[in-house]
């Protein structure tokens, strides 16, 4: 028998990959959801899709003042935040020497602020109700760093690094940080040099299906208060990486 979710979650990046199939898997499993992302027609499309318990409002979580917002319409829409899944990121993969700067800040940006603008929009609710879970979705790169990721791969530490402070400064509110490996989404669409742009257009439609994400998260999400799901590295079988 599957079990109901009996939560207010907000989900970010949900106009494509892990977080559409997300927003997907826990509106299936009875969650009340809040979506956001910079796509706004395609979070109206799903949300349409998928019900009255599905509200959606554009959000670019680099901005603060945006993410506090969103949090406040998801309170005045569902009455309260449950759970929080940072899902949002970005991947313009890079060789160091190539100095692409302003992919560098891009990734800083969304990956590591993104994040810590979701925390700063919850958490003073979180400890107020002495409840709550942030889910943050790193990568396989927060533990390894490959020729071309150093920057990615440094965002991703820190957002473990993030999740891992947060689970220490507080007993009463839940961090799970999800470790994908490859997963057939739109990521890396935002590459700019040629080779790992061919590179990726090989690779990524051979990861997993994003659901698999989707499901990690629901599990840890479906756990009792008392049971808080720290880390999951979810790969693909056949992956070396
Ligand atoms: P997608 O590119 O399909 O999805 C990324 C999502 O992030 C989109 O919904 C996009 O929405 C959103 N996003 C990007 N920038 C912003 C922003 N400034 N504000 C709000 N939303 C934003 O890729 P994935 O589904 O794969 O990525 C989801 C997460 O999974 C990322 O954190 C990624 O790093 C991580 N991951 C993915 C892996 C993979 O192989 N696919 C492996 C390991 C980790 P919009 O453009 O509409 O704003």
């Amino acid at each position: 028998m599957t079990s109901k979710i009996d939560k207010v979650v907000l989900i970010t990046g949900a106009s494509s990959g892990i977080g559409e199939a997300t927003t997907r898997e826990l509106a299936a499993a009875g969650a009340r959801l809040f979506i956001g992302a910079r796509r706004g027609t395609r979070l109206e499309a799903l949300a349409d899709e998928l019900g009255e318990n599905v509200a959606w409002r554009e959000l670019d979580v680099t901005d603060g003042s945006a993410f506090d917002a969103f949090a406040g319409a998801a309170k005045e829409r569902f009455g309260r935040i449950d759970a929080l899944v940072n899902n949002a990121g970005v991947m313009p993969l890079s060789m160091l020497a190539a100095l692409k700067r302003d992919e560098w800040k891009r990734m800083i940006d969304v990956n590591i602020h993104g994040v810590l603008n979701g925390i700063a929009a919850v958490l003073p609710d979180f400890i107020a109700q002495k409840n709550g879970h942030v889910i943050n979705i790193a990568s396989i790169a927060a533990r390894i760093v490959m020729p071309s990721s150093s920057v990615y791969s440094a965002t991703k530490h820190a957002v473990r690094a993030i999740t891992e402070g947060l689970r220490q400064e507080h007993d009463m509110i839940r961090t799970t940080l999800i470790s994908p490996g490859p997963t057939a989404t739109e990521l890396g669409h935002d590459v700019t040099d040629p080779d790992i742009a061919a590179m990726l257009k090989v690779s990524i439609p051979q990861g997993m299906s994003p659901d698999a994400i989707a499901r990690a998260i629901r599990y840890a999400l479906e756990q009792p208060d008392s049971v808080d799901v720290n880390e999951l590295v979810v790969r693909p079988t056949a992956s070396a990486m």
